[in-house]
């Protein structure tokens, strides 16, 4: 027997009592002597693994590696080696071992020339885990480099450490580009006052749901709602906070247009009765008007009169817009050619369109169909045509479209003029808005009126200094 086995040496004992899996083994690979830690590991018993070589019970994919070191080893090109193997477990289970293999050389004890301490630590727990955590990493990898979310992860402090792909679609940015940024950077100054991202140590809620309007890459701003959760480590500390951003901007847009539409049929009830009520006596008052102009015979009352009858024909104005609104309900529908609607209204502008050194193209497709509408629909055309002329006082290009797209009608009427500034374009539409000193802001509050009437759809495009874009689209039946 090897004299440093003998049951009273320190290594015999530590062999003995040792956690980790030992054994010692003859350099033609057979075991000598296995510890019970082994023993319990793999599932034989001491006297089952003697003169057994261990490689027998290597996993058969990992037994040709675990042969490579084990013969560079006994060839004396090295002395000793660690390397990960699966073993198999008696009862067919698979165990996972890091194994270390160090030689004793030159024991000269009739066992052969050389002897190989093996120890082996069971890690099969540890390697669960770590695939386990693999699978959640994939998981993870795979939902936040597909959604249509974009995914931030943010320190507590508001700094971006991670950004999903999706931010390309919804913002313009590469996720790159964010990253070390601070995401409060984007919000819109308005949105800023929440701050529960730069309380977030001292705010008690943990997570919440939040609406606020983000910059995109080309300067404008989309409307997010965003998921957010600050995450804590066992000490109860916020490690980073976990962000997952949805564009909601056409819903907001939607809900806005339905506000407005609500709005505008409240208006255009009201409007409408107070216009009937407002024009009986203003036809009495211009008759009685003209009457006493009539009778100023020397005109010595004549600018004031001018200034009273001209008056008088302003507050008319108002009301036959305002009249509008009551109309369609009352209003026969016709098929009618759309194409003559639109002839018609640019003449009517010629005049105005010459003075203002504005020149009027007109393109429109042949053969296009009649639209079953109301006579209204002039209405619309005149408003948008007179808007347009009036954003060119210093001339330009008014482009009339008309043109057929599947059972749908486009009329596009476009101007060269001043454009609309951004933070007007949600006011546009609104009763009274105007920025015109002799405007009645009631031209396009009426037009959206008859077109959601016919059931179409308005949409105005417009960019400062170069110009706006009124679509109509109506439906061909
Ligand atoms: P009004 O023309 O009486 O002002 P509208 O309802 O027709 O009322 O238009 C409201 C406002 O919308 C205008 O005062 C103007 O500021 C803006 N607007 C409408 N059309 C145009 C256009 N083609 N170009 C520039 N601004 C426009
Ligand atoms: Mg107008």
């Amino acid at each position: 027997m090897l004299s440093y086995l003998n049951d009273h040496s320190l290594f015999s004992r530590t062999f003995e009592k040792s956690p980790i899996g030992m054994a010692l083994v003859l350099s033609n690979g057979r075991i000598v002597k296995a510890n019970p830690a082994l023993c319990t590991m793999i599932g034989y018993t001491e006297s089952e693994f003697i003169d057994l070589r261990l490689s027998s019970k290597v996993h058969p994919e990992d037994s040709g590696a675990a042969l490579i070191s084990w013969h560079q080893l006994i060839q004396g090109e090295m002395d000793g080696y660690q390397i990960q193997l699966r073993y198999l477990h008696k009862s067919g289970s698979i165990v996972w071992g890091l194994l270390n293999v160090t030689a004793e050389r030159n024991l000269h004890e009739g066992y052969g020339d050389d002897l190989f301490i093996v120890q082996i630590v069971d890690i099969t727990e540890q390697k669960k885990k770590e695939e386990e955590f693999k699978k959640i990493e994939e998981l993870h990898k795979l939902i936040s480099e597909h959604s249509q979310d974009v995914i931030l992860r943010l320190t507590p402090d508001g700094m971006i450490s991670y950004c999903s792909p999706a931010i390309r679609n919804q913002l313009g940015y590469e996720p790159d580009e964010l990253i070390g940024k601070y995401a409060y950077e984007y919000w819109h100054p308005e949105d800023l006052n929440g701050g529960w991202l730069r309380k977030s140590n001292t705010d008690p809620s943990d997570s919440r749901i939040h609406v606020y309007r983000i910059r995109h890459k080309s300067g404008h701003y989309i409307w997010q709602e965003a998921h957010s959760k600050k995450i804590r480590n066992a000490a109860g500390e916020i490690q980073h906070v976990i962000s997952m951003g949805r564009d909601i901007t056409e819903r907001i847009q939607s809900e806005e247009l339905i506000r407005r539409s609500e709005k505008l049929s409240l208006v255009g009830e009201l409007a409408a009765g107070i216009a009937h009520e407002i024009r009986n006596p203003l036809t009495s008052l211009r008759g009685f008007m003209q009457l006493y102009m009539k009778e100023d015979l020397n005109g010595s009352k004549k600018l004031r009169n001018d200034v009273m009858l001209s008056e008088i024909d302003r507050i008319n104005e108002i009301v036959s817009e305002l009249l509008v609104l009551a109309k369609p309900s009352n209003e026969v529908s016709a098929l009618r050619d759309m194409v003559q609607t639109l002839n018609q209204v640019t003449r009517l502008f010629e005049g105005q369109a010459n003075l203002y050194n504005v020149q009027i193209i007109k393109e429109f497709d042949a053969n296009l169909p009649f639209i079953q509408c109301q006579i209204s629909i002039n209405q619309v055309f005149i408003n948008i045509v007179k808007n347009a002329i009036e954003s060119m006082p210093n001339g330009g290009e008014l482009i009339v479209q008309a043109k057929q797209m599947k059972n749908h009608l486009y009329i596009r009427i476009q101007d060269t003029g001043y454009g609309i500034p951004q933070e007007e374009m949600a006011k546009i539409g609104n009763p009274f808005f105007t920025t015109k000193e002799t405007g009645t802001g009631l031209g396009l509050m009426v037009s959206m009126r008859i077109i959601q009437n016919h059931k179409g759809t308005m949409r105005i495009d417009s960019e400062v200094g170069k110009g706006t874009m009124v679509e109509i689209i109506l439906p061909i039946d």
